[in-house]
C-alpha cells in the first residue's frame, strides 16, 4: 500500500505557498524582464520594502533594491546578460549582511535571501577575540627577551653605581625597578591571554583545592595574620583546574591585601548549590569598594589604589572575569566601604 495519495495542483499550490510563507528565508521569483512574479513577507522584511506585498507584483526588483549594493548590480546583470546561477555570500546591504542566491527556472530566476548579520557579526567577534589573544600572547612573549637584556645590563651597571653621580645612581634605580615592574605586567598579560587554552575540564574536590590554596598562600596568610575558612559543603566541580585555582587565589589574595593595617583579614569562602549551578562567595572584612567602581575594577589594568600604597597590576579581577565567563558563569560583588566586600561567581553544573 502506498503511503502517498495523489496531490492535485491546487493542493500542491497551497502546500507550496504555505512553505514559502513559513521558511526563514526571503524568496523572490523574477521573470526574464526582472519583474517580480512572487515575493514572500520574509523577503519584503529583509529588503525593508514599505509597500503592501501585492503591490510589489510586476514591479522591477531593482526598484526595491538599494542602488549601491552588489545585489542590485547582480540583478541588473541578470536582466541584461541572461539569468544564470549566482551566489552572493555575506554581502553588505544597508545595515545588514545578506547571503543571496539565484537559480534560473523556466520562467526566469528564483532568488533566496538570508539575513546573516547576527551570525556573521558573531563569527567576526570570535575571530577578533582569537586574533587579540594571539596578539597579546605573541607581543608579551617577544617583549620578554629585550626586557631581560635591559634587566641584566642595568644590573651590571647597578654593581658599578658608585662611579656615578647621584642623578646617575637614581636613574639606574628607576630603570631597574621599572624593568621589573614591566616584567610583572608581561607575566600577567601572558597568563591572561592563555586562559582556557590547551586545557580539558576535570573533576576537582573543593576542600582539597582550598587546602592547597592555603598552603600556597602560607607566607601571605602568616604575615598578615589572616584566616581563610571554607564553610560550604564538600562538593566536587568540573572545571578548568589551573584557571579555577587562579580565580579563587586572586579573590582570596585581594581579600587579604585590601584590608587596613589594624584589621586581621578574615576570609570566608562559601558555596550554594542551586539546581543548575554552584554559586561561590568570597567574603572579606577589608576596606570595601564604593558602588561607583563596581564595573571599573573588572577592566584590564584598572586599579583604585596607587602602587606605593598597595602593590598590584590591576589585572587580577579581569583575569577572574575571563575565567568565570569561560566556564559560562557570572561574577559580581556587594560591598560596604569600611566593612568589607563579598565577591560572588557562578559555575554552571
Ligand atoms: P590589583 O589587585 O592588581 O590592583 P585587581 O584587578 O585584582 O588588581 O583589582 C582591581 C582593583 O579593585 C584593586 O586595585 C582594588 O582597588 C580593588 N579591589 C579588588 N578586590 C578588592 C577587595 N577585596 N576589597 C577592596 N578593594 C578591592
Amino acid at each position: 500500500m502506498s503511503t502517498h495519495r495523489h496531490v492535485d495542483n491546487s493542493e500542491l499550490k497551497q502546500i507550496l505557498l504555505s512553505i514559502i510563507g513559513n521558511v526563514p528565508v526571503g524568496i523572490i521569483a523574477l521573470n526574464f524582464n526582472g519583474k517580480i512574479i512572487l515575493m514572500n513577507e520574509q523577503a519584503a522584511g529583509i529588503l525593508e520594502v514599505n509597500k503592501k506585498l501585492q503591490t510589489c507584483i510586476d514591479l522591477p526588483l531593482t526598484d526595491l533594491l538599494f542602488k549601491e549594493s552588489k545585489f542590485y548590480a547582480t540583478i541588473n546583470k541578470c536582466i541584461t546578460e541572461g539569468m544564470s546561477i549566482f551566489n552572493l555570500e555575506n554581502e553588505g546591504f544597508k545595515e545588514k549582511i545578506l547571503t543571496v542566491k539565484g537559480r534560473p527556472f523556466i520562467n526566469g530566476i528564483i532568488i533566496t535571501i538570508e539575513d546573516v548579520t547576527q551570525s556573521f557579526e558573531f563569527k567576526q567577534l570570535e575571530f577578533k577575540n582569537k586574533e587579540l589573544e594571539e596578539f597579546s600572547y605573541i607581543t608579551s612573549h617577544d617583549l620578554q627577551e629585550p626586557l631581560n637584556s635591559i634587566i641584566s645590563f642595568a644590573s651590571l651597571l647597578e654593581d658599578r653605581k658608585t662611579n656615578l653621580d647621584s642623578v646617575g645612581q637614581k636613574s639606574i634605580d628607576v630603570i631597574v625597578s621599572s624593568a621589573y615592574r614591566m616584567k610583572e605586567f608581561i607575566k600577567v598579560l601572558l597568563e591572561f591571554s592563555r586562559i582556557g587554552q590547551r586545557q580539558e575540564k576535570n573533576e576537582v574536590k573543593i576542600i582539597q583545592l582550598i587546602e592547597d590554596l592555603k598552603t600556597d598562600l602560607h607566607n601571605l596568610i602568616e604575615t598578615k595574620k589572616a584566616t581563610v575558612e571554607y564553610i560550604g559543603k564538600p562538593i566536587t566541580i568540573n572545571v578548568f583546574e589551573p584557571d579555577f585555582i587562579k580565580l579563587l587565589q586572586n579573590l582570596v589574595v585581594n581579600g587579604i591585601k585590601y584590608t587596613d593595617s589594624e584589621t586581621k583579614p578574615k576570609i570566608i569562602i562559601d558555596v550554594k548549590e542551586l539546581p543548575e549551578l554552584f554559586e561561590f562567595s568570597i567574603q572579606d572584612n577589608g576596606i570595601g569598594i564604593a558602588e561607583e567602581y563596581y564595573d571599573k575594577i573588572f577592566g584590564v589594568f584598572e586599579r583604585l589604589h596607587t602602587r606605593d600604597k598597595i602593590s598590584g597590576t590591576g589585572i587580577g579581577l579581569s583575569h577572574c572575569k575571563k575565567v568565570v565567563e569561560l566556564h559560562g558563569g557570572e561574577i559580581w560583588l556587594t560591598s560596604e566601604v569600611g566593612k568589607g566586600t563579598t565577591f560572588y561567581f557562578t559555575v554552571p553544573k
